[in-house]
């Protein structure tokens, strides 16, 4: 039976899909985590305590315990392990994107200069670090623009700024994010900010899976909310997109493009792009699959999940059929209305019966604080939604959400309290 490596943050919200995946394959699998796994000693190779840097220690680690446990495959779960994954399996000689593919999509910067290079279309684009004099920066850019950290996701410190005056303050706000971060210190990503020309438009997210450099579309997703900032929280993603076939296949093809130019080859990406009548604009692609547990939204010919196309791939298996549902489906990423400690939730139960709504998870805990974009990182919850078309799925969704009240206490000045979901 292959074995392979996933590499799952103490955080992740896919640990079960994966496991769930992994299970229905018939696959052994060697977790590699940052959650202190006390019994790793008697885990007969199950288990792997380890950070995510791609650093001599944590592959050392890796090529050690596959010297025992030999693994097929390293499948990194999410941005903070795509690193890790392309190091270690070029150390174990196992196929894999290149190292280099994997960090041109993992660095904003480098992966603006990628695309720019490459001739496909692209925002005018500058790094500045923490150091230059930002108030003479802030003179000599053309607003609006958006500001961003080179290496974190979910929208996590991305910030429009339409004036010198919002600049400084994101600035300012973005280096508190970045002093937070554990691993942000490595090459300057702590002292660098990305800025580039705001692109107006409506945003979709494409879910692919590359086969050999050739790119296969899983789904699209038309974001319906809109997001002209200052801040991104992603809320509404619905499939199949509501754009024209014309509109569908300029995306594809310029997401396409994109990879080619990164060099990514093989394995999910999650691309998110932007249509204004320019044309299509790719924003961001990422070398792993959707976050959260947004892809539960997603099912392939015979109830396959998207973890389990992951797997079959990477483990080189007969490939599932990769042809979505025929239903219409979505998932809507519950904002969070506020800052403070999550104290209660009323409407569940009326938000579950929705016509059209497949359920409602609350991953954040009752005592837990929540924490707004752009400075939080967790999810306080996911409402999924099937019907026969995307403008039903998008209304059940609205209505599911309308039925829930969140009772949050505000955090008091003098508590200083700084926990996080
Ligand atoms: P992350 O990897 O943290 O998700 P992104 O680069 O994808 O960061 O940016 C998050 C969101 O911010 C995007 O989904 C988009 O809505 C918005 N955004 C980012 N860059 C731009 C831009 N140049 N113009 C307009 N909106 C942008
Ligand atoms: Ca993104």
């Amino acid at each position: 039976m292959p074995r392979v490596l996933l590499l799952l943050p103490a955080t992740s919200y896919r640990a079960k899909d994966f496991l769930d995946a992994a299970r229905r394959l018939g696959v052994d699998v060697v977790v590699g985590s940052n959650h202190r796994q006390v019994l790793e000693p008697f885990s007969s190779g199950r288990s792997l305590s380890l950070g995510f840097e791609p650093n001599e220690q944590n592959i050392s680690r890796i090529v050690a315990h596959a010297r025992p446990y030999p693994v097929a495959a390293v499948v990194g779960t999410d941005e903070e392990t795509t690193m890790l994954a392309a190091v270690a399996s070029a150390a174990l000689g196992l196929p894999h994107n290149s190292i280099k593919s994997v960090e041109a999509a993992h660095n904003k910067y480098r992966f603006r200069c990628v695309l720019a290079q490459a001739g496909i279309r692209s925002p005018w684009f500058r790094l500045v670090s923490l150091y230059d004099d930002l108030s003479e920066t802030a003179k000599s850019l053309a607003y609006p623009c958006i500001l961003k950290p080179l290496n974190l996701s979910a929208s996590r410190g991305v910030i429009r700024a339409d004036n010198e005056i919002a600049f400084l303050a994101a600035c300012r706000r973005i280096a508190a994010i970045l002093q937070q971060v554990p691993g942000a210190t490595d090459a300057g990503h702590k002292n660098s900010i990305l800025i580039e020309r705001y692109i107006p438009g409506r945003e979709v997210s494409l879910e692919g899976l590359l086969k050999d450099g050739n790119l296969n579309v899983l789904a699209l997703f038309d974001k319906p909310d809109p997001l002209d900032g200052p801040f991104f929280e992603e809320t509404l993603y619905v499939t199949p997109s509501r754009l024209s076939d014309g509109n569908q296949q300029e995306i594809f093809a310029e997401t396409a493009r994109a990879a080619g130019a990164l060099g990514l080859r093989d394995g999910p990406i999650h691309a998110e792009l932007r249509l204004n009548n320019t044309g299509a604009w790719v924003i961001e692609l990422a070398a792993r699959s959707i976050g959260g547990l947004c892809s539960r939204a997603l099912s392939f010919a015979g109830d396959v999940k998207l973890e389990e196309v992951i797997l079959r791939h990477a483990l080189g298996f007969p490939e599932a059929d990769l042809k979505r549902e025929d239903r219409a489906s979505g998932v809507m990423m519950i904002p969070i209305p506020a800052a403070g400690q999550l104290r209660s939730i009323t409407g569940l139960e009326a938000a579950r019966s929705c016509p059209g709504i497949d359920d409602v998870i609350i991953s954040a805990h009752f005592g837990d604080w929540l924490v707004p974009l752009p400075e939080g990182d967790r999810y306080l919850g996911f409402i999924f939604a099937h019907a026969g078309k995307p403008d039903e799925v998008e209304r059940a969704l609205r209505t599911a959400h309308g039925r829930l009240d969140f009772e949050i206490a505000p955090a008091h000045a003098s508590e200083n309290k700084k926990v996080q979901l």
